[in-house]
């Protein structure tokens, strides 16, 4: 299958327009369709072929890149998004996942011409083609994402049909195993590291459990793209965190030292005598790992000053006695 030439397999120089491309196919896919030379295998694995390169041929953008990459073209754009128009949801698992993935027909209108439509039996002859990426949300703490994790996922993966291959038909029947549909969704247990440094709105790429190929191509990929929960102390931009810190009366005014919470534990911050409400102190490094190297952002907390409440007699006093010093 190493090197395989998709315009010598349909017989057209490199430079063929698309309608040329088009008439070679339909003539190879005539002549080769399984239906047609039953029990012949090697028209059998000529038909995928020529769908595997009518596929990508017949696609100006796959041609483009199979041109410039060859066979590998695919893996050239690992993370374009699915292409797929029409989108089937499913809803899942807690917290909602959704797993959307693109819809697989695309050589319905070619073989309905060929072969008339003909429901479900239509599926028969599409070549082998790579399963639909997939893609679903994953809600990430700020906490996970600033040590990184490892999360068991219960997700919902396509699985290949064994029983027809993923073709969703034996011989001229539909396939009773997966009732036409090529695969079918199974649970499954995934372990799902997220590395440190994610941020929202991050792809993570797990490849190999998107939507099941057709007819032996290979599984799509399954991208998470993470969302963030809300934190009750931080908010995030970009590698800082933002934070507010109580600061008592007395400490403003005297200074003195306040406890401050960090992601990565309680911190002790030196408060300078008349600190103002609201003055922000630059933590350097106590902010967000940085994706895919050692180095962390900052973390910015901004004072706030408690006034006392419920003030002893003596404390009343005091003040009064403050007030009265105070020029008027
Ligand atoms: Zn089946």
């Amino acid at each position: 299958m190493a090197g395989k030439d998709y315009y010598q397999i349909l017989g057209i120089s490199r430079n063929a327009s698309e309608k040329e491309i088009k008439q070679a196919y339909r003539r190879l896919a005539r002549k080769h369709h399984p239906d047609l030379n039953p029990n012949d295998k090697s028209a059998e694995a000529r038909f995928k072929e020529i769908n595997a390169a009518y596929e990508v041929l017949s696609n100006p953008e796959k041609r483009k890149k199979y041109d410039q990459f060859g066979e590998q073209w695919e893996y050239a754009d690992q993370f374009a998004k699915s292409g797929g128009q029409e989108r089937v949801r499913w809803d899942f698992g807690k917290g909602g996942t959704t797993f959307e993935y693109g819809d697989l027909s695309g050589f319905g209108d070619i073989f309905s011409s060929l072969f008339g439509d003909s429901g479900i039996g239509s599926r028969v002859g599409r070549g082998p083609r790579r399963g639909q990426d997939i893609e679903a949300h994953i809600e990430v703490t700020l906490e996970e994402a600033y040590h990184g994790s490892t999360r068991l996922m219960q997700l919902q993966t396509e699985e290949p049909c064994t029983a027809c291959g993923s073709t969703g038909r034996v011989g001229n029947r539909v396939c009773t195993i997966c009732n036409g549909a090529g695969g079918k969704a199974i649970p499954k247990r995934l372990e799902v590291k997220i590395p440190a440094g994610v941020r929202d709105g991050s792809r993570i790429r797990i490849a190999g459990e998107g939507g099941h190929g057709l007819v032996g191509g290979k599984k799509g990929d399954l991208y998470l793209v993470v969302k963030f929960l809300p934190h009750k102390l931080f908010e995030r931009k970009g590698d800082d965190l933002y934070t507010e810190v109580s600061v008592p009366l007395d400490t403003a005014i005297l200074g003195g030292e306040v406890r401050l919470p960090t992601l990565n534990g309680n911190i002790s911050l030196k408060i300078p005598a008349e600190t103002q409400n609201s003055k922000v102190f630059r933590l350097a490094g106590k902010g967000m790992p940085q994706l895919g190297n050692n180095k962390y952002g900052n973390m910015f907390a901004k004072v706030k000053v408690v006034l006392p409440t419920n003030l002893t007699e003596e404390e009343k006093k005091l003040f009064e006695r403050l007030q009265s010093l105070r020029p008027a």
